[in-house]
């Protein structure tokens, strides 16, 4: 396969999709007002959730920091705009299990003041070492926008044995109704080039290949027009084919560069750094403009709203905000869900803020989803296999994650599956193929903690008895110690009597020499202590 002159390769599996894109790209991108309230869960990217700075009745600015990164995998929490902390506790987050989490509430002021929270902008960024440009998206909170919200600072922090060749800014969206890279792309053409540019020096400058998809010609035009052409100073933009789920970061690695990222590796095995676009985007931010993670763009789409759009949304802004500055619910809405419907996750209700990974918020009308059917035995037809794009058993998966097999599920490389959904799509027996993946996921992802939480509690335990230990045995000494100072202290009067008798010993040897001296004749001994030999003299003269 080839396009503009580059080679392509093919991934295994993929699906076509019916495309629903246009739905959303009618209108220009606006923003929603900034809400009355916002709340920002402190836990909105992968690894531990970031620890709270502030308390309820705090003043904030706008970009302030509220919660601190809390270890390596995690991100800071800025506040999105100025008001007041009105509490700081458990609300309803976007999640399957419509579950509560951490979250900070701020009452906004309407003043959306930044006080002197913006860091300073950085004009000149080949100033900077690539270590500094890591600092600023540590500090800035940027994570994968792309909706796996990792950190985007360790992602940028390759080992020292890994030599990166190539930066990937992936624009393929290959959801069928989501448009928010696209319009980003459409509308900020320049930034990103200039975002890429960033990248590029933060990574030691490997070439980088800003990839979009084939249905996205408004934004292919937009990055040749801000880049001068198709490629220029170490930047290429490529054209992948509009395949679900090309997108995928594996995926889209083997179609740009051949290379296979192996089972339970990352990119940077491979020589290679992918980041969104609108992760690139916030990177161009905070560098350029000093301003931390607080706001992303959001495609609001589906028959289940009135206007279908991309809106500009500070984090926290509740999602019935979101859906009202998008004409609000048609008749015909059904199903609420964030991101796409292959790989979104169905919400409970609309008062969970906008975090993150929101990338979309599809209202779907009933003729948009698939209604309830009732569940066939797996037939073992093999169509699961046969479009997988990780090459895996999707039906044995499914068999040991059912069976409760979590062993014999790792076995088959449960991990390696991106629950893109192709298996469940294609399924005639209508299985719900990725909630088993998704539970054996969690099970295990429990039971590694609960192993972990155990072997914490027996080190613990160990080092309290080491503690333990260690005391008696100094213990033991410092009394041995105080026992033996005791007992010399007893036998001080037998001491004292040697030492009298030494003394009284040593007295009478010297009484003794001198009453020996003193009985000499030729010796006379004066008063300055000289000798005189006065007899010797006088017979030595005659
Ligand atoms: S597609 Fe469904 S029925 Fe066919 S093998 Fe896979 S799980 Fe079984
Ligand atoms: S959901 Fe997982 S198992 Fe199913 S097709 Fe996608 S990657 Fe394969």
């Amino acid at each position: 396969m080839e396009e503009n002159n580059h080679k392509l390769w093919h991934f295994h599996g993929g699906l076509k999709l019916n495309p629903h894109k246009k739905i959303s790209t009618g209108t220009p991108l606006r923003r929603v007002p900034p809400p009355d309230t916002l709340t920002l869960p402190t836990h909105q990217h992968i690894g531990d959730p970031a620890e709270v700075l502030v308390k309820v009745g705090d003043r904030v600015n706008k970009g302030q920091l509220l919660a601190r990164a809390n270890g390596y995998i995690s991100a800071r929490v800025h506040a999105s705009s100025s008001g007041t902390v009105v509490e700081v506790g458990q609300r309803p987050v976007p999640h399957p299990s419509g579950m509560n989490a951490e979250c900070i509430v701020i009452d906004t002021d309407g003043r959306d003041d930044w006080g002197d929270s913006r860091l300073p902008a950085i004009d000149d960024y080949t100033a900077l070492s690539p270590a500094s440009l890591r600092s600023r998206v540590r500090e800035c909170g940027i994570v994968g926008l792309g909706g796996a919200a990792f950190p985007t600072s360790v992602k940028l922090n390759p080992l020292p044995h890994h030599t990166i060749d190539t930066l990937i800014i992936n624009g393929v969206e290959c959801e069928p109704y989501i448009t928010c890279d696209d319009t980003l792309i459409r509308e900020r053409a320049g930034d990103l080039i200039e975002s890429a540019r960033i990248l590029r020096h933060a990574m030691g400058n490997p070439e980088c290949i800003l990839a979009i998809e084939s249905d996205m010609p408004a934004a292919r035009d937009a990055l040749w027009e801000a880049l001068g052409g198709e490629q220029a100073d170490g930047i290429r933009v490529a054209v992948v084919p509009t395949i679900y789920p090309s997108g995928s970061e594996k995926q889209l690695i083997r179609v740009l560069t051949g290379r296979e990222v192996p089972a339970h590796g990352l990119p940077h095995d491979v020589g290679l750094v992918c980041q969104n676009v609108g992760t690139a985007y916030a990177v161009y931010r905070a560098v350029r403009h000093g301003e931390p993670l607080l706001e992303r763009i959001v495609t609001v789409t589906g028959r289940g709203v009135e206007a279908p759009c991309n809106l500009e949304v500070l984090l926290g802004t509740p999602v019935a905000e979101v859906i009202a500055t998008a004409g609000g619910y048609t008749p015909s809405a059904q199903r609420l869900i964030m991101g796409g419907p292959m790989m979104g996750i169905a919400l409970q209700d609309d008062i969970v803020p906008v975090v993150k990974a929101t990338n979309c918020l599809l209202v779907a009308s009933a003729s948009e989803i698939d209604q309830p059917q009732p569940m066939m035995p797996c037939i073992r037809c093999g169509e699961c296999a046969r479009v997988c794009p990780a090459a895996l058993l999707p039906q044995e998966l499914y068999r040991h994650a059912k069976n409760r097999e979590f062993d014999r599920v790792q076995e088959f490389n449960l991990f390696d599956c991106i629950e893109c959904g192709c298996c469940a799509y294609v399924c005639p027996s209508r299985l719900p193929l990725v909630h088993y993946y998704r539970f054996a996921k969690s099970e295990i992802g429990e039971r590694e903690r609960e192993r972990k939480a155990s072997d914490l509690a027996r080190r613990r335990f160990e080092f309290r008895q080491e503690r333990l230990e260690r005391e008696k045995l100094e213990r033991a000494e410092r009394q041995a110690r105080k026992r033996a100072k005791v007992a010399s202290k007893a036998s001080a009067p037998d001491k004292k009597a040697a030492i009298d008798a030494a003394v009284e010993r040593s007295r009478a040897r010297r009484e003794q020499r001198s009453a020996d001296e003193s009985a000499r004749p030729d010796v006379v001994e004066q008063q300055s202590g000289e000798v005189e030999n006065t007899d010797q003299i006088h017979a030595r003269e005659q």
